[in-house]
């Protein structure tokens, strides 16, 4: 009997209750200038009603306020002299329901807090959420670290469901994903709540448990936000992308149904999760990653060199990339080297893998014949060395060891890379959280304080491919490298390329929804600007918008140079433009239909909205009007 059969015969009615709650909603009430509601609007809910929402998450609906009103209320007092510093600490920044990890950007957005946010506990808390704002016509929006650079976990007008207190993390030695039984063998995993950051879980899985999860490079990124922008670590050169290793998640869909998505159950929504933009197919709720194996070793290589001239810097370069050919294109090394315009070379690697004595004989020929350049100078202090990997985000660990690092009163750390012969990095490497009472844990790296409540004036990104560093190619590359720097100062990030990563990372990759361009870059450049914390609107604090309107023209100039030599780069979704133009091309490429095919399939009617994301071209920019 074929189907349309069977339903006949068994009176399709009976099937209904099977079917998820409003997956198949009526597309009709969302038709073309279809609009959100505001509070200012009539049918805006009304107080029983959030009292009903309140009741029904346990008393955990919030009503937002700014921390930033005291600027306006009492702009010289002491709370607001307090707020200034703590909007450098991302961990009082990420406590905040009323700010995020940057401040806005401009001509783009500025970071305003909802109306009402529900502080999820679990799974149950934010599908009451989700059914709330379905039911009522609200913009919804969903926040776990907040470091979005888009601003597409703030929204005003919108109820928040802020997933920061679902925290737990549990390993598993051999865990099947529900409905793998038969399909998939038992691995050890890791199982965490969408609140959790990077910190939180590097302690956890790495110092205390030995093993190694994908996180974020930066120590307050949400992890469930960088798995599913299918983001990069500082090791992913080694191990691949965030999403490459999603084993499982536990997600609330618009119909308000929690779901289960692994490859053997929902296996669409789960390819969706993994890459295809967070706030966007539904709200995770848990999610299960792959936990890995630790090398020995995690270290550094902090290099640091000048060239006397233009035509000495273009060398450089040049020279440079034919030693990364050579030497660093591999799973070993991953984080950035600068090209910056003063015509300096920063090196600020990481090395997966590799003792102390092993990372400096790669780096010895370089450093050599740098050494030899009568027109080139290494300035500072080179640091190359590995401490245990285990031991890598383990700052208790550092200071037991070597006890006569010091740990001045500012909070900064002076970390030690080198175990062999104790040579001391003269620059502060952790920051501690410098509030009375703040856990020990808190710390995050220096090089992120700077973006701690940043205003951007822009920020662009480009996959560059494996073909320029071919002998042939590396000239070229090093003079689009030398033009591009004239503009602005660019960052090469290699562990946000997979070009020269282990085949099981390259394969992982391959089975998410991340543009495949990512497979054949050897890097991410990146090229930013902005201006610390900043907000508009606020007197005395106010961004400088001719300065950033300047900056924003230098990174359009510093992108054509480097178009040039990678035109269909490409764009790692999370750490892009926001004013990227053909964004289904370049964050997705030709996995773009399939993860439209599916949002329609799951959230018909566009609960879900994110700047830039799956289907938002139907929608006006700010969310509430459908196109
Ligand atoms: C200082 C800084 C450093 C960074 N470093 C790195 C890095 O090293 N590597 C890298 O790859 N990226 C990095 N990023 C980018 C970062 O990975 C992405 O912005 C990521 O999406 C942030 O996740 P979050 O949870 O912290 O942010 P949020 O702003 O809370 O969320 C980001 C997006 O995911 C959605 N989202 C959050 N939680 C959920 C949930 N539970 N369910 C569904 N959707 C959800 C939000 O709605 C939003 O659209 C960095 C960003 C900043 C600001």
């Amino acid at each position: 009997m074929n189907r349309r059969a069977f339903l006949k015969a068994i009176g399709s009615a009976a099937l209904l209750p099977m079917l998820p709650r409003r997956l198949f909603a009526d597309s009709a009430s969302v038709a073309s200038g279809f609009r959100r509601r505001r509070p200012s609007d009539a049918n805006w809910p009304s107080e029983a009603d959030w009292k009903r929402l309140n009741d029904s998450v346990g008393g955990n609906l919030i009503r937002v306020d700014s921390p930033l009103s005291v600027f306006t209320t009492d702009p010289n007092g002491d709370a607001a002299k307090a707020l200034a510093v703590n909007l450098k600490n991302p961990y009082y920044v990420g406590e905040q329901l009323g700010l995020t990890e940057s401040s806005g950007w401009l001509d783009a957005w500025a970071s305003k807090p909802s109306v009402y946010a529900v502080a999820a506990r679990n799974a149950n808390d934010i599908a009451a959420g989700v059914n709330f704002a379905r039911d009522n016509n609200l913009r919804l929006v969903v926040k776990g670290g907040g470091h979005s650079y888009q601003g597409n976990s703030n929204a005003p007008d919108s109820l928040l469901i802020w997933t920061r207190h679902m925290n737990d993390i549990a390993m598993h030695d051999a865990f099947v994903p529900s409905g793998c039984e038969h399909a998939m063998q038992p691995q050890p995993a890791v199982t965490f709540g969408t609140g959790v950051i990077g910190r939180y879980a590097y302690d956890a899985v790495t110092t205390k448990a030995g093993k190694y999860i994908q996180g974020g490079g930066c120590l307050t990124v949400g992890l469930s936000g960088l798995i599913q922008g299918g983001g990069f670590g500082s090791y992913s050169k080694r191990y691949g992308t965030a999403a490459g290793s999603l084993l499982e998640a536990e997600v609330v869909t618009a119909d308000g149904q929690v779901r289960i998505a692994n490859a053997c159950t929902n296996p669409d929504l789960f390819w969706a999760l993994k890459g295809g933009g967070g706030g966007t197919f539904g709200i995770v709720s848990k999610m299960t990653v792959r936990a890995h194996e630790l090398p020995d070793y995690f270290g550094a290589a902090n290099i640091t060199i000048k060239a006397s001239s233009d035509d000495a810097y273009r060398g450089l370069i040049r020279d440079f990339f034919a030693f990364y050919r050579d030497q660093l294109f591999n799973e070993h090394w991953g984080e950035q080297v600068h090209v910056r315009p003063d015509n300096v070379l920063e090196v600020q690697m990481c090395s997966a893998g590799l003792s102390s004595e092993q990372a400096r004989q790669v780096w010895q020929p370089f450093l050599d014949a740098v050494k030899q350049s009568s027109q080139l100078s290494i300035t500072g202090t080179t640091a190359i060395g590995s401490i245990p990997a285990r031991h890598w985000w383990d700052p208790p660990y550092w200071k037991e060891h070597w006890p006569e690092i010091a740990f001045p009163r500012d909070g900064t750390m002076h970390a030690i890379l080198d175990d062999v012969l104790l040579r001391v990095m003269h620059q502060p490497v952790l920051t501690f959280d410098p509030r009375p009472g703040a856990s020990p844990d808190n710390v995050w790296w220096v090089g992120n304080t700077g973006e701690c409540s940043i205003f951007w004036w822009g920020y662009q990104s480009l996959w560059l491919p494996q073909s320029l560093l071919e002998a042939d190619s590396q000239q070229r590359l090093a003079d689009a490298l030398f033009a591009a720097s004239r503009h602005a100062s660019i960052e090469l990030h290699f562990n946000k390329g997979l070009a020269g990563a282990p085949p099981d990372a390259i394969e992982a990759a391959k089975n998410t929804c991340t543009n495949p361009a990512l497979l054949n870059a050897f890097a991410l450049a990146i090229f930013a600007d902005g201006q610390p914390p900043a907000y508009p609107g606020i007197a005395g604090h106010e961004p400088s918008v001719d300065d950033g309107h300047k900056a924003a023209a230098r990174l359009d100039l510093c992108m054509n140079e480097l178009r040039k030599v990678a035109p269909d780069g490409g764009a790692y979704v999370s750490e892009s433009n926001y004013f990227e133009k053909n964004f289904q091309q370049s964050y997705w490429g030709e996995n773009y239909p399939r993860l439209l095919e599916i949002k329609k399939k799951y959230d018909p009617n566009g609960l879900f909205f994110v700047h830039n994301g799956v289907g938002s071209e139907e929608w006006s920019r700010d969310g509430f009007t459908k196109l």
